[in-house]
């Protein structure tokens, strides 16, 4: 299992629901024979959205926190 950062889209997230930094980003997680995970995190404290299985998922599921 491999943790790896990818980026997303500017503008796609919103800013932390936390602490309202935007130092946000997306982790990928691969399992061998599983499915891939995609969270969002913020960097500055540490919130995480759910794992989704798709980025989308992820994103949505972070912008919503947001609202
Ligand atoms: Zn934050």
């Amino acid at each position: 299992m491999a943790e790896v950062m990818a980026e997303v889209m500017d503008g796609e997230l919103k800013p932390c629901p936390k602490c309202g930094g935007t130092d946000c980003g997306l982790i990928a997680l691969h399992e061998v024979n599983g499915p891939d995970w995609y969270q969002i995190t913020c960097r500055t404290c540490g919130t995480n959205s759910e794992w989704k299985q798709s980025i989308d998922e992820a994103v949505t599921d972070w912008n919503r926190r947001a609202e």
